[in-house]
């Protein structure tokens, strides 16, 4: 915390209508490679939450009839600050979450990317006239700004989770709750800090923090006055707030867990397959919805991937986030590691075998080491379940159809990775994936140019992109009539 160069950063009470709020409890915030606590937050609730429902309720009318250039101007401004602190806001992420610094920074120039995105995009919103049935009707179509937004983001992007949503929401002209995660509410109401210095007028930003997340998420699902709720989050979760959701009718947009296969074809460039698995599999410590789940090699190049890949991985070095040589953080807390174990156990008892890793870090009980299993069946937990954590399950395959059904068996829909050069495998897999995003020689997809989401169950509705100011406008249909003479 003393490396932090500008301490107004550090909020520890709710942000709602441009001002600090506080509550009569606290609820502490720990940094997982310590497990020391950082600070105390005071812990809002449901009054708080309405509270801050009601104020982006007031904040809308103005906020939403400001021009689009006006309302890019501010954005801008929060744009530039996140830019100028990011060094700040890095640290602050890496204290609360883990991940190691450099990946911190990464997120809050990822972060900061959608917000300069939607500035931009926010000026693009495009209405539409329609040739109309009668000769004494015109169909004009307009796009307008749905309302209040609320949100439920989760620790492990703290900041990129709420500025694709909050970016998107703001530029539209909508007014914003978000419900941060309390293992990581710190990012959050810098967040919220920098929005207050960029101009964002009171009630048009809200930060609620609390550690009863049932209680705020039944205000944000149900209150009448939220037109719109959008969650990143589990798959579980999700389907209990979408069903919540319904009393009201409210438009949803989800983001939920994955499966990934990251599928190696024969005719693959091995070595940049290897680099991509590295990326897509232990960033954040396997702690991503668009993580490789299940790694599928074809086994006629089986051997010499697996031994390149445990050579790479092995080099991995785990460690707290703040250490320069760190490149896999700690997992976010004991229980996430206890539940890797667990997965790592059962799927050993079936059969499988660890190559490398498999155990957690002396150094601490949130440390799970980097790990490879082999000899990995479709039908082991390992394959079946989002792992969230930094374990590589290897499966081996057998030609195109094999690896296509095995890819697609799955409720999820998220993000998928092949390697392959032959230029018509490329087309037949990338169309047959049932999947929402998928790379093709390349572990990394996200930016703020490409829209994000997924298919099936894990969730609706696309973020980033000029996809990403839908989920956030109605369309209104003009009948313009009584126009003969
Ligand atoms: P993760 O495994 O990433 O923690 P969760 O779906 O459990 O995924 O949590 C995502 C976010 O949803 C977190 O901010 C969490 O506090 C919140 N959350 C969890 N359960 C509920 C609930 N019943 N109602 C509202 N929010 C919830």
């Amino acid at each position: 915390m003393q490396a932090i160069k500008d301490k107004h950063l550090v909020k520890t009470h709710s942000y709602i209508n441009g001002q600090w709020h506080k509550s009569h409890s606290t609820f502490a915030v720990t940094n997982p490679a310590t497990s020391k606590i950082i600070t105390t937050v005071d812990n809002a609730g449901i009054v708080e939450a309405n509270l801050a429902v009601r104020s982006a309720k007031s904040a809308l009318q103005s906020w939403s009839a400001m021009s689009a250039h006006q309302r890019a101007t501010i954005l801008r401004n929060w744009f530039n600050l996140m830019v100028e602190h990011q060094d700040d806001l890095a640290r602050i992420l890496t204290l609360e979450q883990g991940k190691p610094l450099a990946e911190a920074k990464g997120e809050i120039a990822y972060g900061a990317s959608f917000v300069e995105w939607f500035a931009e995009e926010g000026k693009r919103v495009y209405g539409d006239t329609i040739a109309a049935p009668s000769a004494d009707k015109r169909i004009v179509v307009l796009k307008q700004a749905i309302g209040v937004v609320a949100a439920i983001t989760p620790w492990n992007f703290p900041n990129a989770m709420i500025a694709r949503k909050a970016a998107a929401a703001l530029a539209a002209g909508c007014t914003f709750v978000v419900r941060p995660s309390e293992q990581t509410p710190l990012s959050a109401l810098a967040m919220a800090e920098l929005a207050h210095r960029a101009g964002i007028p009171e009630g048009v930003f809200n930060v609620v923090v609390g550690e009863d997340a049932k209680a705020i998420g039944e205000v944000l699902t149900q209150h009448p006055d939220v037109a719109k709720f959008t969650f990143t989050g589990s798959t579980a979760v999700g389907k209990t707030l979408i069903g919540q959701c319904a009393s009201t009718v409210k438009k949803v947009s989800m983001e939920l867990g994955g499966n990934a296969p990251f599928i190696v074809f024969d005719d693959a460039d091995i070595d940049a397959a290897v680099d991509g698995a590295i990326a897509s599999k232990y960033r954040n410590a396997g702690q991503t919805c668009v993580c490789s789940n299940r790694i599928f090699v074809d086994e006629s190049v089986l051997a010499q991937f697996t031994e390149k890949f445990s050579q790479a991985v092995a080099k991995l070095k785990l460690g707290n986030g703040l250490e320069q040589t760190t490149d896999v953080g700690p997992m976010i807390s004991a229980q996430a590691v206890s539940k890797v174990e667990q997965l790592v156990k059962s799927s050993v008892d079936e059969g499988a075998t660890v190559i490398l890793g498999g155990k957690v870090e002396p150094v601490g009980s949130s440390f799970y080491q980097p790990t490879i299993l082999a000899n990995v069946s479709p039908e082991m937990p390992i394959a079946t379940n989002e792992i969230f954590g930094p374990v590589a399950p290897i499966i081996a395959f057998r030609g195109e159809a094999e690896v296509i059904a095995m890819a697609n068996n799955t409720p999820y829909g998220l993000a998928a990775y092949f390697y392959a050069r032959d230029i018509g495998r490329i087309w037949r897999v990338a169309e047959a994936l049932e999947y929402g995003m998928v790379g093709i020689n390349e572990g990394i997809i996200s930016n703020a140019a490409a829209p994000f989401g997924g298919m099936k169950q894990s969730g609706n509705g696309r973020e980033g992109s000029k996809y990403g100011l839908d989920d956030y406008l109605e369309v209104k249909y003009l009948c313009m009539g009584g126009l003969a003479k």
